[in-house]
């Protein structure tokens, strides 16, 4: 059996970063991937001619660590389309068109949302997002639902309702009524403030040219040949303080380190010899994946640019609550225009309770009521698959349920003997993004090597 300083599980691009930085500091690292591919939860993919990012795409400012990787990898970035109005489907079902920041809503009900908004930046100014549990009002937060929250906080509806649609079905993916406040205050400390989850434009900012899964796709082309072998989904892990032996389909490998680079939710997946100690097994029955679905529907042109819309479209009422324009700006020659939209936690169950041919009906009646009838007649539809891909199980990311964070919270990247755990789903700033994988894959990596 071939010694490793290091076996590090997942080739996401936690898994990545941490390989990559172990090896430049000499160390002898191999990474065991269950998949064909690189990349985790980041796929750019062709999908009949139309190139797609079936998975994270978007790069915001405050995403720090990412955006020195990107420039370290000497990969490009482009802005998402922008010009022209958006659109909003308020309570009272009518559509509405806008400019700028301010949506639609009466005046009572645009001052209940900078309200609330100030109330949440100013609750995630007092959190260390790598320590919520800290928080001066955590074990009050981490007790009620953000639902509940929002209603003791106001009783204008749409308010509540849009309020929550920011963290619930846009961030952490799962009704506003299933997670506690203090986790959508984590959501918003992540990205440095609640005001900048309710900015589509600070949020999605950039996309890299040539799609995302550029980044984990270079990181894995800079390790040695052999470094990362793929189809190896790890099933048991024999661990002493000294070291452990890690099982596959097709062989056994040691490592004085293993990194379990993945979600938390499938860390439970791989049988532990002697088994795990009893706080981490039960921590991890409290954390989920969201559920959302990913849409991307291409027209024979961006037609809704004509109609002087930018193609931002969002609205708590609607099936798809949130939708852009999402046309490759990096393919040269590309006259058609793509838009992505987003159908999330239970709007998302009932739509994959029909039939494939009956979710694109609806999904085109939705954004028909946003765009106009030209949405009826796309040429291509596609809906990422994530929830049924078995080494992922959900979208975006994992998050605790009600009073957990507080319970379990810092327990999440304890190590246990030779074994460490990370991935974007327990990161601090850039929580369930790319940039959190970089930071959890870095702090692991600097913990292995001192
Ligand atoms: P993962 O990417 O999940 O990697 C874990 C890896 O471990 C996988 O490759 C998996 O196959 C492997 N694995 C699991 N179990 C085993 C096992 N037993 N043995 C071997 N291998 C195993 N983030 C952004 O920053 N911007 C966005 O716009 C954005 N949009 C998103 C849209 C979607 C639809 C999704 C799904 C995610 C999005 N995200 C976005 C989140 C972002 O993609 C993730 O936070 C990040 O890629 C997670 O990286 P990771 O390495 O921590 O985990």
């Amino acid at each position: 059996m071939t010694d490793f300083d290091v076996v590090v599980v997942g080739a996401g691009v936690t898994g990545l970063t941490v390989a990559n930085r172990l090896h430049a500091a000499g160390r002898r690292v191999l990474v065991l991937e269950a998949r064909d591919r690189v990349g985790g939860r980041l796929l750019t993919e062709d999908v009949e001619g139309v190139r797609l990012e079936v998975g994270g795409q978007w790069v915001s400012p405050d995403q720090a660590a990412l955006l020195a990787l990107i420039d370290e990898l000497d990969l490009e970035m482009y802005s998402r389309y922008r010009a022209g109005d958006s659109v909003y489907i308020g309570r009272d079902g009518v559509r509405r068109t806008f400019e700028g920041e301010k949506f639609p809503v009466s005046e009572t009900t645009a001052a209940e949302v900078e309200r609330l908004v100030k109330e949440l930046d100013r609750l995630a100014a007092m959190m260390d997002p790598l320590s919520p549990w800290e928080h001066p009002d955590a074990e009050e937060l981490d007790r009620i639902s953000f639902a509940a929250w929002l209603a003791e906080q106001t009783d204008d509806p749409e308010a509540r309702d849009n309020v929550g649609l920011y963290v619930g079905p846009a961030m952490l993916t799962k009704p506003a009524h299933s997670f506690s406040a203090l986790s959508a205050v984590l959501m918003a400390a992540s990205a440095g403030g609640f005001s900048h989850l309710v900015d589509a434009d600070f949020i999605l900012d950039r996309r890299v040219v040539g799609g995302l899964q550029r980044v984990p796709l270079a990181l894995a082309a800079r390790l040695p040949e052999g470094t990362v072998r793929l189809d190896e989904a790890v099933t048991k892990i024999e661990w002493t303080e000294d070291g452990a032996t890690v099982f596959t389909g097709r062989g056994a490998y040691r490592g004085r380190h293993v990194v379990l680079a993945v979600p938390p939710t499938l860390v439970s997946r791989v049988q532990y010899i002697p088994a795990l100690p009893p706080v981490q097994a039960q921590m991890r029955q409290h954390i989920s994946f969201g559920l959302v679905i990913k849409l991307h529907i291409t027209y024979e042109t961006p037609f809704w640019r004509d109609l002087g819309l930018s193609g931002t479209a969002f609205s708590p009422y609607s099936l798809v609550h949130e939708a852009y324009d999402n046309t490759n700006e990096d393919v040269e020659g590309e006259t058609r225009g793509t838009l992505v939209g987003f159908v999330s936690d239970v709007k998302a169950d009932g739509l994959l309770a029909l039939s494939a041919e009956e979710r694109r009906r609806k999904v085109l009646e939705a954004l028909a009521a946003y765009y106009g009838e030209q949405a009826l007649t796309p040429v291509h539809y596609y809906e990422s698959p994530w929830m049924a891909d078995e080494w992922t199980v959900g979208a975006f990311g994992t998050s605790f349920d009600i009073g957990s964070l507080t319970r379990y919270g810092r327990h999440l990247r304890s190590d246990v003997g030779p074994l460490a755990f990370a991935s974007s789903d327990i990161a601090g700033l850039g929580f369930q993004h790319v940039d959190g994988a970089i930071r959890m894959g870095e702090a692991v990596a600097a913990r292995i090597l001192a």
